[in-house]
């Protein structure tokens, strides 16, 4: 039976007037799914009882996975989260706190069938896609350990959020709907390694989230190497979409890198990767790569590191760099294995 919480609620207005009731009953009815959090039919209050006696039989409302297991980073305080669904599958969430934000990182599958060769989601192939409700039990139970507040929230956990893109827009709908939880979606990043279909279908939704590509390296020939997804988008398409979705959108677009010692952090990289950024409106988010288990990769050095930061700000390029974070319960970018990775005990 399909969970009623895999559908927005003008999907829900729809069911409601198909069932020659009143569509008003569809807010009511998500009012109690996301602001109540009815975890059964039993607690949704306010509609007609023949009408939820009707909705009960065709659709479920299970209560929402919870974390099998927390492990809480002593070095940052960054908190994992692994999730057990009810079939086996499992996903990682991570709650990141810099910059005096709290960051929600949520996974959108279960395990990656992209198979980049430094990521050990990739590693795991892919198991399934993740169901609305499923993200949405990430988001609750990240709030919960948050605790309390959420600033942002991004979907760089587990997964390639637009091979999953229509459960990650009804999850990213219903999280920002009014009659929920109302989180802006101004505050909502989807981080993808390249598919153009998705950053084509973003560009002509009207979400209002943000884009991050992962760039990886900007030579096309290198790119191969790290992420297979080149040979089916390779980095030149990618960008043309991209630019494509600033000039719909009026947004710029995050372009992630992580660094590699000896791979991608030279100073030939930095200016590719600087006469790169320079054709589109661009921020590049430099991030510190953490070795996982089997993984044949090493983080750049801090002095490659910042060799690379000033090669691309001296090119006039906007670039941060992203704090290590959660790599001693192996939270940290590349490192999401579903417990698969070896992690310390809490
Ligand atoms: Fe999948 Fe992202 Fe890992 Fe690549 S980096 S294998 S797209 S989760």
């Amino acid at each position: 039976m399909q969970d009623i919480r895999d559908h927005t609620r003008p999907e829900l207005r729809h069911i409601i007037i198909s069932l020659g009731e009143k569509p008003a009953h569809a807010t009511r009815l998500f009012n109690c799914l996301y602001r109540d959090n009815a975890a059964s039919w039993a607690q949704v209050t306010g509609l007609p009882q023949n009408l939820r006696a009707r909705l009960a039989r065709e659709y479920s409302i299970a209560p929402y996975a919870w974390p099998a297991h927390t492990l809480v980073s002593r070095l940052d305080g960054t908190v994992k989260l692994l999730f057990r669904f009810e079939d086996g599958a499992t996903a990682e969430s991570v709650v990141l706190y810099g910059g005096g934000r709290r960051t929600a990182c949520l996974s959108s599958q279960s395990g990656c069938a992209c198979g980049c060769s430094f990521c050990a989601t990739g590693a795991l192939g892919l198991k399934r896609n993740l169901a609305p409700r499923e993200i949405l039990a990430q988001f609750e139970a990240c709030l919960s350990a948050a605790p309390g507040r959420l600033d942002s929230i991004v979907f760089m956990g587990m997964g390639e959020p637009f091979l999953n893109w229509p459960n990650v827009k009804t999850a990213i709908l219903n999280l920002s709907d009014s009659a929920g939880r109302y989180f802006p979606q101004s505050r909502i990043s989807v981080s993808t390694v390249g598919i153009v279909p998705g950053i084509t279908a973003l560009a002509e939704s009207d979400l209002k989230i943000n884009l991050a590509i992962s760039v990886i390296t900007a030579d096309e020939t290198q790119r191969a190497e790290l992420v297979p997804m080149q040979a089916e988008y390779p980095l030149s398409e990618v960008i043309a979409s991209a630019k494509d979705y600033c000039a719909r959108r009026n947004k710029k677009v995050f372009l992630e890198y992580i660094l590699f010692a000896g791979i991608n952090d030279t100073p030939a990289c930095a200016l590719e990767l600087a006469a790169l950024a320079k054709t589109l409106p661009c921020t590049v988010n430099l991030i510190r790569y953490n070795s996982s288990a089997g993984r044949q990769f090493c983080p750049a050095t801090p002095e490659s590191t910042k060799r690379f930061h000033e090669i691309l700000r001296g090119n006039g390029i906007r670039v941060y760099e992203r704090a290590e974070q959660g790599a001693d319960i192996n939270a940290a970018c590349g490192q999401l294995a579903a417990g698969k990775n070896a992690s310390p005990k809490p």
